[in-house]
């Protein structure tokens, strides 16, 4: 017996059926009810949004063979039709650019498309990942798209759209694939498990959605997961032990961990996410979106249009929302957006990825870090200065992962083991606190005093030295003292 995947069992037979993509369904549906078929289409979007479906249905669309014209309505019965939703037919070409990029490929492709078709009314060519192809394949195949034979059509695919050369662009009808709802992929799993009479409540459906991340393709991969285990039901115990983690879950426990100042409960979400195959550049982006949701709930209100959420998430959202303001959100956007471009080319990006988390969740003491240090900088007497400096604190930055954690415990606690290692009284610590001086730096930099030092006769020597490298920093730590 065997088990027929659910992608291609419920694969979509006409445009009509295109689940996510209406418009561009509508769009080609008019066109050919209209007789104004282009002889170029450029198809783009991330993947599994139904690109080469949707290149297959227009196909069947064109060459169906119960038809005398080009129809909307495909047969879904004729050799054709039969054929090229198999994506062997004779007169429907794929190719996959990624392993045929070269000038060769396409010569080939230009020598046959002089022949007519076999059969059909169309030579289509569907040429999927086009991106791929080399400039000399791009500038062989630009001369076809100029001017095709009447018989033949092609339909390009691509997730890279900025790869595509703008002339081949703009010989095309370009159809812009959006990413499908969570609403639009529950439902739609829920319409297959109700036909194979799998028993699951809308928790799950929406569970897979989610982690479908707006791929219908991924999402019923998923389910034929979850069905192989499960045997004729889904609960969500099944889900908790078969699928990975939801990640815009963990995003969001993480924001509230990050709102509680819990940087340990924040870190234990990053891990859960990687543990169970997230990469860090993906948990960047998607931290990204989770931020910009909250910031424009935050901006435009609960109800905005500007982002797409079902209700109950949208609840839990708002609430989440409140716990910043905006102002916070864009500075965590460009931290979030920043370490995401570092950790792609850096060996510690799990340390990047921490020590962001770590610097959002203790954002108050972070809040001016360098100033922070420089304060302590100034504070330590010279013979520790050394040691710090060369560690890289000169290099704190939200995006460098080596100093997060030495200012987390440095800035935690007000530092007692630093104001143990004080040679200074109370009284005379009491009275540089209240120094004009020394509030109005404190005012300046939104620092905080940690301790304060007495700065010995017997440092003279490494002090002249110091002088040497950096007289101004020398000039403060004498008033500071
Ligand atoms: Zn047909």
């Amino acid at each position: 017996m065997s088990y027929t995947v659910l992608a291609r069992k419920y694969r979509s037979r006409t445009l009509d059926d295109l689940v996510g993509q209406e418009p561009i369904a509508t769009t080609l549906k008019n066109a050919i009810r209209t007789g104004r078929v282009h002889h170029g289409f450029l198809f783009t979007g991330t993947r599994g949004v139904g690109k080469t479906s949707s290149a297959r249905l227009l196909a069947k669309s064109l060459n169906c063979l119960a038809h005398d014209e080009p129809t909307p309505v495909p047969c879904c019965e004729c050799e054709s039709c039969l054929r090229i939703a198999e994506g062997e037919d004779i007169d429907v070409i794929e190719i996959d650019a990624a392993s045929n990029t070269g000038v060769d490929n396409i010569r080939d492709l230009r020598e046959s498309a002089a022949y007519r078709p076999a059969r059909a009314r169309f030579k289509i060519y569907i040429i999927d990942e086009v991106h791929m192809l080399s400039t000399g394949a791009f500038n062989a195949l630009l001369k076809t798209l100029e001017e095709p034979p009447d018989h033949v059509k092609f339909i390009l695919a691509t997730t890279e759209i900025h790869k595509v050369p703008a002339t081949i662009v703009s010989r095309c009808q370009r159809f812009d694939f959006r990413s499908i709802s969570i609403n639009e992929i529950a439902a739609h799993l829920e319409v297959i498990l109700k036909e194979e009479g799998v028993a699951t409540d809308s928790a799950v459906t929406r569970r897979v959605a989610r982690l479908a991340n707006g791929s219908m393709r991924d999402g019923l991969s998923l389910l034929d997961q979850l069905l192989s285990f499960g045997g004729g039901e889904l609960s969500t115990e099944l889900l908790d032990d078969v699928l990975p983690v939801a990640h815009d879950e963990v995003v969001a426990a993480m924001m509230d961990g990050i709102a509680d100042e819990d940087a340990a409960g924040a870190l234990a979400c990053v891990e859960q996410s990687l543990i169970s195959g997230q990469t860090i550049d993906r948990y960047c982006e998607i931290t990204v979106n989770h931020l910009r949701t909250l910031m424009l709930i935050s901006i435009c209100g609960a109800d905005t249009e500007l982002i797409d959420l079902p209700a109950t998430v949208r609840e839990q959202l708002v609430v989440q929302a409140a716990r910043f303001d905006a102002a916070t959100y864009v500075y965590m956007i460009s931290l979030m957006e920043e370490v995401r471009r570092i950790v792609k080319s850096s060996n510690a990006s799990r340390a990047i990825i921490d020590a962001a988390v770590v610097r959002l969740a203790l954002a108050r003491n972070f809040s001016n870090i360098e100033q922070l240090l420089a304060t302590i900088d100034s504070e330590v007497p010279p013979e520790d200065r050394a040691a710090p400096r060369t560690s890289g604190r000169r290099s704190v930055t939200p995006t460098t992962s080596r100093p997060a954690a030495p200012p987390a415990e440095r800035t935690q606690p007000k530092a007692p083991p630093a104001r143990a290692k004080s040679t200074v009284s109370s009284a005379e610590e009491a009275s540089v606190r209240r120094d004009p001086g020394v509030e109005q730096a404190l005012d300046l930099f939104d620092g905080t005093l940690l301790s304060v030092h007495r700065a010995e006769p017997a440092t003279t020597k490494t002090n002249t030295q110091d002088a040497t490298d950096d007289p101004a920093n020398n000039s403060s730590t004498q008033g500071d003292n």
